[in-house]
């Protein structure tokens, strides 16, 4: 079976959740999955094999769990971007756009030095105004975005063309 169609077959939707009208998709059931999960990290790091990653920023709370499995994968070092008020130390703090309203999300202060190469890494890409806000947590601490992955994408609603406007590279594993 190809990558796309065990990946597919791993995920599962739940329709009306977490609001009627809304097909939320998933992935804890990928996640669970053996095989559905191994596939899915290698081939998120495969095209960095080799190549000098010093970090990779993953979105709380799902792109931990990613996130972890492809820092050890690239030997990089691993920075959580969390929502706002549950770091500990001081941090930079940026407000992004949601589906209705705002929220806040942070990133340590001393989590990236200027010039380190890092990898965003996320479940899934939306809107993008998620990924945007941590695309501007780490040009701001002067980091060199490598790329910003994700398991999925929904296409309709914009966000890989939002984080390329920005001269992000966007890799995504299916839509
Ligand atoms: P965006 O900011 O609109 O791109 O939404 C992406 C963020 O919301 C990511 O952190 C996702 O984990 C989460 N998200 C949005 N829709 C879904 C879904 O259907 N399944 C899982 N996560 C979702």
């Amino acid at each position: 079976t190809t990558l796309e169609d065990t990946l597919l077959a791993s995920i599962r939707t739940i329709p009306d959740y977490p609001k009627p009208g809304i097909l939320f998709r998933d992935i804890t059931t990928l996640l669970g999955n053996a095989r559905a999960f191994r596939r899915a990290i290698d081939e998120l790091v495969h095209p960095y094999v080799g190549l000098k990653v010093d970090k990779i920023a993953g979105i709380e709370a799902r792109g931990f769990i990613l996130g972890g499995a492809i820092a050890h994968q690239l030997s990089a070092g691993f920075v959580p971007i969390r929502k706002k008020g549950k770091l500990p130390h001081e941090t930079v703090r940026v407000a992004y756009s949601l589906e209705y309203g705002l929220d806040e999300m942070e990133m340590h202060k001393d989590a990236v030095a200027p010039g380190e190469k890092v990898i965003l890494v996320d479940d899934l890409i939306a809107t993008g105004g998620t990924a945007e806000g941590a695309v501007k947590l780490l040009s701001q601490m002067g980091a060199d975005i490598v790329a910003a992955c994700f398991v999925i994408d929904l296409p309709d609603l914009g966000g890989r063309r939002k984080l390329e406007n920005l001269g992000v590279d966007v890799r995504t594993l299916i839509a």
